[in-house]
């Protein structure tokens, strides 16, 4: 089977080295709103970095995404034999990452935070990794933590209510995403610290474990927030980490404060999530007023 691929220019945005690499003519074709996003991984463009490029519909670059922090696996990528023997429950975290890179995994987890289905689509492969992948999301699953991963086909796609619902479609065997409802200023920052961690534990059980455990944790923390938030006029960004350490016993980087925001804004109510403010703002608002 043949897929007709166009190549797409691709320039690292933090040390500005240049490559070519090709990109299905269908995911972008079949996109929602015409934007595909592609995962290079660390070595496809330059051997330091991995990014994120948004590809539009004339197959150009619009814009990239890097993550601010590096993401190595410690575990190198299977080879082809040990792909072939692998059975659907071999496959670990970091073989998750390897396959669908890093950036794309985050938002996976991000959509399992707010509760959105997630769309692997089906594409020719030897070594059944659309079916790992589901699996792994299945395994992961429990009773505090519901995980809707599903195989879905091409012809699937076209089906209104698919295309209706909600949902993140991956197609994991070209890192891309077709399809997303998050706003680009999407900051996973929080997801990748939590998948670094899970592939440096030793099995694929522990992996499980430990992301259902810590998303299950986040999940209750942000509900009580959204309870704190009913009861404020407002909550300053630089208190949150504070916040979650004396209220919880959770230590949150300040870096990642965002998650917290941007969840409570997507799935609970904007309204709560906008009194969420950093303190230099409200400084500012309070001098015009
Ligand atoms: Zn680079």
């Amino acid at each position: 089977m043949t897929v007709e691929v166009k190549p797409v220019k691709v320039i690292c945005p933090l040390c500005r080295k240049e490559t070519k690499v090709e990109i299905p003519v269908f995911i972008v074709n079949d996109a929602q709103d015409g934007m595909v996003k592609v995962q290079i991984p660390q070595g496809a463009c330059c051997p330091e970095h991995s990014f994120m490029a948004f590809v539009d519909k004339k197959f150009m670059v619009r814009g990239y995404q890097n993550a601010d922090i590096e993401f190595t696996i410690g575990d190198k990528e299977k080879t082809a034999a040990q792909k072939k023997e692998e059975g659907l429950k071999d496959f670990s975290v970091p073989d998750l990452i390897n396959t669908i890179g890093p950036d794309i995994c985050s938002v996976i987890m991000r959509s399992i935070l707010v509760s959105i289905p997630i769309l692997f689509l089906d594409t020719f492969d030897l070594y059944n990794r659309v079916d790992k992948a589901v699996i792994l999301l299945r395994d992961m699953e429990s009773d505090d933590l519901v995980i809707t991963g599903e195989k879905v086909t091409r012809e699937d796609l076209k089906d209104k209510k698919v295309r209706r619902n909600n949902a993140l479609i991956v197609v994991p065997l070209y890192k891309a995403i077709m399809r997303s409802p998050f706003p680009e200023g999407l900051n996973t920052r929080f997801e990748t610290d939590l998948l670094r961690e899970a592939s440096q534990l030793p099995d694929r059980t522990s992996q499980i474990v430990f992301l259902r455990k810590e998303l299950v944790k986040i999940s209750k923390i942000i509900d009580e927030f959204v309870k704190i938030l009913k009861n404020a006029d407002k909550l300053y960004e630089e208190d949150i980490p504070v916040a979650t350490k004396e209220k919880f016993n959770y230590k949150l980087d300040a870096k990642n404060i965002d998650v917290i925001k941007q969840i409570i804004e997507f799935k609970h109510d904007k309204k709560l999530a906008q009194k969420i403010i950093s303190k230099s703002l409200d400084k500012i608002r309070t001098d015009l007023w």
